[in-house]
């Protein structure tokens, strides 16, 4: 067996251990003789891995009593949808536009009632953070909305806007877990776990109480509407169980490994390796302002498209793996979520200054 550095943008790298871990307990979890995909989502094995995990993600978060947090299907795009379909009480909300991602979810929402682009970065193709610190927030907004990681174009927000008193609702699929986070600071946090946190198929949402009323929009689904959720401890229906046990491990390791803090830390440190490379580099470099760069996925290119498509398929066979930048942008893109190892990321700035010396 061998495992390659995997740089997926999502579905993601995890950690090797929790892989290893769920491989061990893949015939038998703990004595119940079956695997968690065979079992009742009734059962008590599977009720104390929900709960398990549930609470591990508030400790790692230090998620306010007054947030229920909810496991939930349908990816981050379905999201974009229930967020309007629950929130939109004056049926109007306003958008910060920093990528595909907050470009959908406006667009989706405008089914709903009236969108505000407040602001937007795509004048430069989504390569800085527009400054959120004075915007035309509407009277009547019922939310602020921004994506928080900017997944294709690695983007990030280093503060948050200023809604004005406005809920702030936010996207996190691609920066969940990796550095600490003040809760309290949004109405609702949500994210796709497939890029950070575990297997595709779980999407998490935390949200404050009092977002969570009957009195959503007119025809929205039984299945679309989060009070059903919460009510129900996110067993209304059949959930995605054996994804939520595979975050629930996740959830463990990441406290083993020191907890968001130590996360922030190590993310740092391998960020910092790339993105020094970047800034010296003759042949590479990277796309977006210095400020706004994300820790999470690092875009580059070398401004040469036959080029980069030799360094990747080149990095390909060095055991460097999808390092194909989005198909609406090009270049190349180097994903590196918490459980990309520092080595990863130090054998990738060795084959591009191999590279480099090789095509300059
Ligand atoms: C990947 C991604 C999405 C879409 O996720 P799905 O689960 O495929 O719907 C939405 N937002 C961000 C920030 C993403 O990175």
């Amino acid at each position: 067996m061998s495992r390659v550095y995997n740089f997926s943008a999502g579905p993601a790298v995890l950690p090797e251990e929790v892989l290893r871990e769920a491989a061990e307990e893949m015939l038998d979890y703990r004595g119940t003789g079956m695997s968690v995909m065979e079992m009742s989502h009734r059962s008590k094995a599977f009720e104390e891995i929900i709960t398990t995990a549930e609470q591990d993600l508030r400790d790692l978060m230090g998620i306010p009593d007054n947030y229920r947090v909810l496991f939930l299907q349908g990816g981050a795009s379905q999201q974009f949808a229930m967020i309007p379909m629950n929130l939109m009480k004056n049926r109007v909300a306003d958008y910060i536009v920093t990528g595909q991602w907050a470009k959908k979810a406006a667009k989706e929402a405008e089914k709903y009632g009236k969108v505000n682009r407040i602001a937007s970065s795509e004048d430069k193709t989504f390569s800085y953070i527009p400054d959120c610190s004075d915007l035309p927030v509407s009277e009547d907004a019922d939310y602020v909305y921004i994506c928080e990681n900017n997944t294709i174009y690695g983007t990030k927000f280093k503060t948050l806007p200023n809604t004005k008193g406005k809920t702030l609702v936010a996207d996190v699929s691609s920066c969940f877990l990796s550095e600490p986070v003040d809760v309290t600071k949004y109405g609702v946090i949500y994210g796709g776990v497939q890029k950070n946190i575990g297997p595709a198929g779980v999407v998490i949402v935390i949200i404050r109480e009092d977002l969570i009323t009957e009195d959503v929009l007119p025809g929205t689904p039984t299945m679309l509407t989060y009070k059903t959720h919460a009510d129900a401890g996110s067993l209304y229906n059949t959930p995605p169980a054996y994804g939520i046990y595979i975050c629930g491990k996740v959830f463990k390791w990441i406290k083993a490994m020191g907890g968001l803090e130590a996360m922030k830390e190590r993310n740092e440190k391998k960020a910092k390796v790339l993105y020094d490379f970047l800034d010296q580099s003759k042949l590479f470099k990277g796309t977006v302002v210095k400020e706004d760069r994300s820790l999470m996925n690092v875009p580059f290119v070398t401004g040469d498209a036959d080029l980069d498509a030799k360094f990747v398929k080149e990095a390909k066979e060095a055991g460097l793996e999808n390092l194909k930048g989005h198909r609406s942008v090009g270049g190349m893109r180097a994903s590196i979520y918490n459980a990309m190892p520092y080595e990863g990321v130090v054998a990738l700035v060795d084959f591009m200054k191999k590279f480099e010396e090789e095509n300059l």
